[in-house]
């Protein structure tokens, strides 16, 4: 097994580009658009660029009508895509495109694994398959992972490093419903568009590691990677858009809006619309001022609207 490549630098005179990438599974709830505002405070606040990607790679998850209802949303809060959103559905040649590099190199091998195989795994797939499943479906695919540990330096939660062979396992880069992973999209993604900075909520921090070490192995450029402090509910659950979780109103923004800029650690001004807002936030913008640890928003009640 070949060591990880080394990382391939961002060039130098890239220009700052940012992204939202939210999954169309229901309506645009308190979490996301703090991952909204936040990656596009940061974008913004870099004089950089700033675009929606639509992840509806997952159909099972996709929700009819719940993409334009989030592209509606975000631009009620102000926050339109520089660029016209791009969807993953649309992308599976490029996914497989990559898969098919990984196997050439003989760094991606199927995987016939049934499901009390993969549940005596714990959850961690060891580097061998034991391939008792049913053969008349096509496998999934899983990454070999190599022995190593990934670090990397998190411009909001600091310092980190997983063990990916101990903690994660070999991994899924294609799903045996014939669809790219979560992980192998968002990697070609993110490079296919230029993203220089990655920027959303910490439930994706332990996903890092897995898309730093597919970066390297494709020999694509590692962005830059902030991770903004989770949104939970009074007893630490994250908000959720499958859960129902609170829905932002998009009739009513600037109670929402302002609200996230609180769980920012932003200056929340008085008065004005969505843009006068936005503008003095982006002046005002302190990114040392947002903080690392996961809270209940300040006004929860404030922003419940009930989702049909
Ligand atoms: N689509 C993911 C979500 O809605 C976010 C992916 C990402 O930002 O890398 O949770």
């Amino acid at each position: 097994m070949p060591r990880v490549p080394a990382p391939t630098a961002l060039p130098m005179t890239t220009r700052y580009r940012g992204r939202f990438a939210p999954s169309p599974s229901g309506r645009l709830h308190f979490g996301s658009l703090v991952a909204a505002l936040g990656s596009w405070l940061l974008a913004r606040a870099a004089d950089g660029e700033w675009i929606v990607r639509i992840e509806d790679f997952d159909r099972e998850r996709t929700v009819p009508g719940a993409a334009e209802d989030i592209l509606a949303t975000l631009h009620a809060f102000g926050l339109d895509s520089d660029t016209t959103p791009v969807r993953q559905s649309g992308r599976g040649a490029l996914y497989r495109d990559a898969l098919g590099r990984l196997a050439g190199a003989g760094l991606a091998y199927p995987c016939r694994c049934s499901r009390s195989d993969l549940a005596a795994f714990r959850g961690i797939h060891p580097p061998a398959c034991v391939a008792r499943g049913d053969d008349s479906r096509p496998p999934a695919w899983r990454l070999r992972v190599p022995d190593e540990t990934i670090r990397f330096v998190d411009a909001i939660q600091g310092e980190q490093r997983q063990d990916l062979r101990r903690e994660v396992g070999d991994f899924v880069l294609w799903r045996i419903e014939e669809a790219a992973a979560y992980q192998l999209a968002v990697v070609v993604d993110d490079a296919a568009q230029g993203i220089t900075d990655v920027v959303r909520g910490a439930d994706l921090l332990d996903s890092t590691p897995r898309q730093i070490l597919l970066q390297r192995l494709l020999d694509l450029p590692t962005p830059r990677h902030a991770h903004l402090p989770l949104a939970v509910d009074g007893y630490g659950r994250k908000l959720s858009k499958q859960e129902q979780s609170l829905a932002v109103d998009a009739t009513n923004p600037l109670p929402a809006l302002r609200a996230a800029l609180a769980f920012l650690g932003q200056a929340t001004p008085r008065g004005g619309n969505v843009e006068a807002v936005l503008s003095h936030a982006v002046a005002a913008f302190d990114p040392a001022r947002i903080p690392r640890a996961p809270s209940a928003p300040a006004p929860y009640a404030a922003l419940r609207k009930d989702v049909s």
